[in-house]
């Protein structure tokens, strides 16, 4: 079957958590001991956070608050990982897959450098493509705004999806 435009969606997910001070994060899905840690009801995993709504908007259901409102008790410090794995199952639901995302880290602090490649390891398998298909930045903001001055983190994040080729 030749590939035409309308087969493919682009969806795109934004999110930024504060940080404190703390015994580590998780951003990912790695925990990355640093002398900082994230406020938010979940885990914190912006990374993540960012890949769900992207995978959402891609998909055209809504945003992960839609789905996973704070207000629940049940996503209180919940695996952000065990989120991407039920939006995956939505994704999934609707006929579609994703071919590749690229997601971009903005932080002054923690240096994730050295975890990049067990982050790809991790977000490849719930999203069910290989690691290379995964692709995860990180910049800094050279110490400017609110980012700089390590009161949070962001992160953007940009899928492709196709459809199954041979949907549910
Ligand atoms: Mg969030």
């Amino acid at each position: 079957m030749s590939r035409s435009a309308g087969r493919l969606r682009v969806g795109h997910g934004y999110d930024a958590h504060r940080l404190q001070a703390g015994q580590g994060v998780t951003l990912g899905g790695v925990w990355i001991d640093c002398d900082y840690g994230l406020i938010a009801h979940s885990d914190g995993d912006v990374l993540i956070h960012a890949l769900c709504d992207a995978l959402l908007g891609a998909a055209g259901l809504g945003d992960i608050g839609r789905w996973f409102p704070d207000s629940d008790a049940r996503f209180a410090r919940i695996d952000s990982r065990v989120l991407l794995r039920e939006v995956m199952l939505q994704v999934h639901a609707a006929g579609l897959a994703p071919l590749n995302a690229d997601l971009t880290l903005i932080a002054q602090v923690p240096r994730v450098a050295p975890h990049v490649d067990l982050m790809r390891a991790r977000l490849a398998e719930d999203l069910g493509v290989p690691p290379a298909l995964v692709n995860v930045k990180a910049t800094t903001t050279e110490g400017m705004g609110h980012i700089g001055r390590r009161e949070g983190v962001a992160a953007h994040a940009v899928v492709l999806l196709d459809a199954a080729e041979d949907p549910i």
